[in-house]
């Protein structure tokens, strides 16, 4: 099946409301109206630029998509400092990246949890990015394979219908925001692992449709060996995607 590509630049904690607004138009401004036709991009602003960043796609008709960096899985309710998947659709979010290492690491999120926020995400009409991956340590105990399966298994849990909307993303620990990015050969291997685990536990339909993402120090001069591999379907970009002539480069891989 022919998947199309997917660039996803996550700006992390990074960008007050006014400097997205420039982010965002400066971006829209180094692609071609073509280049959506291969690559479906989405920015994902802090909370708090969300509506910001919307406004500006709606009123310049920009084709780049909005995405969160997290949702809680309520809809409402007594939950002091969580947003909720319905307020982010509502904002137009169509992509939310769900259990980050980040999130994973410093803020406690477990499997389980990620699997609470995807249902939610899902049930809200967006689309999950989940983030799954090794840290050093487990990859140097050989244990790799296990770790990032054992996430997308708990990530999907209970989840019987939709599953082609997903999007998984092959983030290892050791390469985020490392400077030091996975071979590619490694990364299209452990995406293929992925996909082969999709297609046994969801059947070859989900398999062939879920967008399974490299991420880990992606930058304009690496992207071009992540995107030759047969099983890596697009890239989600931390530091590169802050500098908007970075980005353009990453998202048009192909020139
Ligand atoms: C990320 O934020 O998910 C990420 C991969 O960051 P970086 O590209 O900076 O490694």
């Amino acid at each position: 099946m022919d998947r199309k590509k997917l660039m996803v630049g996550n700006w992390k904690m990074n960008a007050n409301h006014l400097e997205a607004i420039q982010m965002v138009q400066k971006l829209s401004y180094r692609l071609q109206p073509d280049d959506y036709d291969r690559v479906e991009v989405v920015v994902t602003p802090p909370f708090t630029a969300l509506r910001s960043v919307q406004t500006v796609i709606e009123a310049d008709r920009l084709l780049l998509r909005l995405g969160a960096q997290n949702s809680f899985w309520e809809n409402e309710g007594a939950f002091t400092g969580e947003v909720s998947p319905t307020m982010l659709a509502k904002l137009g979010v169509s992509y939310v990246i769900l259990g980050h290492s980040e999130r994973r690491t410093h803020f406690g999120e477990t499997d389980e949890m990620v699997n609470r926020r995807v249902r939610a995400v899902m049930t809200a009409g967006m689309s999950p990015v989940i983030c799954v991956g090794e840290t050093l340590e487990q990859r140097e105990g050989g244990s790799t394979e296990q770790v990032v399966l054992g996430q997308v298994r708990g990530g999907l849990a209970s989840l019987s219908s939709g599953l082609g909307s997903i999007n998984i993303a092959y983030e290892p620990v050791w390469a985020i925001g490392t400077g030091h990015n996975a071979a590619p050969d490694d990364a299209g291997s452990v995406c293929e692992l992925i996909r082969n685990e999709l297609e046994s536990s969801h059947g070859v339909d989900v398999a062939e449709s879920v967008r399974i993402l490299y991420g880990g120090s992606v930058n304009a001069g690496n992207i071009k060996g992540f995107m030759a591999k047969r099983h890596v379907d697009g890239a989600l970009v931390g530091g590169a995607s802050l500098d908007p002539d970075g980005f353009a480069s990453v998202i048009r891989y192909w020139l």
